[in-house]
């Protein structure tokens, strides 16, 4: 039965490799190509033809040995034209002493988009073939250079909204993932051997170890659990949450965001808001990416017609996991305030009272709604930022306990996976509980290798293949 399994892993995976023609040499841009910016662009080159191409290309500088792990200084010239593209390092890395462990060649050109797309495709003009997205770190795990969580983990690091992020990427190349879930999974093949044995082999065998093997599906299964805790915090650091602040006029939400952007405990991206209506940042608090809609910029714009903007900013931020409802203290709890929180009061709310600083001190407290999270802040002199920040985290950290001492933060795919380890080995306890034949021992603890085997990619069918590596960008 063990056969079979190792039969369907390699027949999968030949499948695939079929479909790529490993014998194509793969070249793309490896850098970001901006106009004007960027003083170094990259292009790489992977596949068996990786050094012909090279070294027609490339003029390097004295006669260099050309062995791997050397970095050559000279001029890319088109053999054709004689015409000289520019001057470049050249990386070798050879076979199998590479990422992709095939040879792989990278030129380190000047920046810009002239150069960097001219060596491209004088590469292509000498016999390689633009990479698909993905396809040098797809190489890379058909080589076995990788496995499919360092590959996912790769796509983190690149994507990392926060250091937490890029942290735990960091973490999941290095294996961090890969190991406990390969001890798992072959813990559940020697089990399945031992069972599959008696099955065969009845007469011939000691009796099965029951409570042995209870003990190891019982290790098991708190394994897995343990891993499936940090699902919560892999979605919040990969996604992060959205959080709008609302509120009548005046009441200090551009100055709280303001204030929240420049604290020092604040990683600001200016990025392009996605919509017109509503202003967006982008923070990172405690390692958690924050997308701030800022609602006030509707009113700015539609001054006249104010009751239109409510009603957009209040469509905009439906969308949003959280609302920080903010109030002003000077004036308490106005009509216009009960209005607001009349169409928000069914979504997660934060109650934000500010300009305690200047409030007199028996209007602060006044708010005749239930609700859980209250936060007095006096934005314009920095007060109650912090206490704001744990606020947040307290409300989006109501799942479960986050498995710290792991160091990874599982992602959807592996959640998905590991939930179907979860389910199978509660069921195998339960068939050996009601004492069932070995029979059906078997059905679930092979549900379970092959689930665990998915998350690494030695049980892996080519369209979740496909799936993980379109995430990635070409190049890499
Ligand atoms: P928005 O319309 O809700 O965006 O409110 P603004 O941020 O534009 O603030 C309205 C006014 O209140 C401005 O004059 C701010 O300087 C002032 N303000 C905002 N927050 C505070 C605060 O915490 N304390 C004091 N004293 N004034 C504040």
């Amino acid at each position: 039965m063990i056969l079979l399994f190792a039969f369907c892993f390699f027949f999968l995976l030949d499948s695939v490799v079929k479909k790529i023609i490993q014998q194509e040499t793969i070249v793309a841009i490896a850098s970001a190509v901006v106009l004007n910016q960027g003083s170094i662009g990259i292009i790489r080159l992977s596949g068996v033809t990786a050094l012909e191409i090279t070294q027609k290309i490339f003029k390097p500088q004295g006669k260099p040995s050309w062995q791997s792990h050397q970095i050559l200084y000279g001029y890319i010239k088109n053999p054709d034209t004689k015409q000289i593209i520019d001057e470049v390092l050249v990386l070798l890395m050879l076979s199998p002493r590479s990422f992709t462990r095939e040879d792989v060649i990278e030129f380190h050109c000047h920046g810009g988009i002239i150069p960097v797309q001219q060596v491209l495709e004088l590469c292509l003009e000498f016999g390689a073939r633009l990479a698909n997205a993905g396809e040098f770190t797809f190489r890379a795990f058909l080589n076995g250079r990788i496995d499919l969580t360092q590959a996912e983990s790769i796509a983190d690091i690149v994507g990392a909204k926060s250091p937490q992020a890029a942290h735990f990427a960091n973490s999941g190349l290095r294996g961090k993932l890969a190991q406990p879930i390969r001890k798992m999974r072959n813990s559940l093949l020697d089990i399945l051997a031992e069972v599959e044995a008696r099955i065969d082999f009845e007469d011939d065998l000691p009796l099965l170890n029951e409570a042995q093997i209870k003990q190891d599906l019982q290790d098991n299964l708190t394994k897995v659990k343990h891993i499936l805790a940090t699902k919560d915090q892999g979605e919040l650091l990969r996604s992060g949450i959205k959080v709008a602040i609302v509120g009548r006029p005046n009441v200090g939400k551009s100055s709280l965001l303001n204030a929240w952007s420049k604290s020092d405990r604040a990683i600001v991206t200016e990025l392009p808001g996605t919509t017109r209506d509503v202003v967006e940042s982008h923070l990172v608090v405690q390692g958690i990416p924050i997308q701030v809609l800022d609602t006030a910029g509707i009113r700015e714009t539609q001054d006249t017609v104010e009751k239109i903007g409510v009603e957009r900013s209040l469509k905009a931020v439906s969308q949003a996991d959280l609302i920080l409802f903010t109030i002003d203290a000077t004036v308490g709890w106005t009509q216009e305030d009960q209005e607001i929180y009349q169409q928000i009061r069914d979504l997660n709310l934060i109650l934000v009272i500010n300009k305690t600083d200047i409030a007199i001190a028996s209007r602060m407290v006044k708010y005749p709604i239930e609700i859980k999270q209250v936060v007095k802040t006096a934005v314009a002199i920095n007060q109650g930022i912090e206490a704001l920040e744990n606020a947040i985290v307290k409300t989006i950290h109501t799942g479960e306990t986050i498995a710290q001492d792991l160091d990874i933060a599982i992602n959807q795919r592996q959640a998905a996976a590991l939930t179907r380890v979860k389910l199978a080995l509660m069921q195998v306890e339960e068939t050996i509980e009601n004492t069932l034949p070995l029979d059906f021992w078997t059905i679930d603890l092979r549900i379970a290798i092959q689930a665990l085997g998915e998350i690494t990619g030695e049980e892996v069918t080519e369209s979740v293949l496909e799936r993980i590596f379109s995430r990635f960008c070409i190049g890499k």
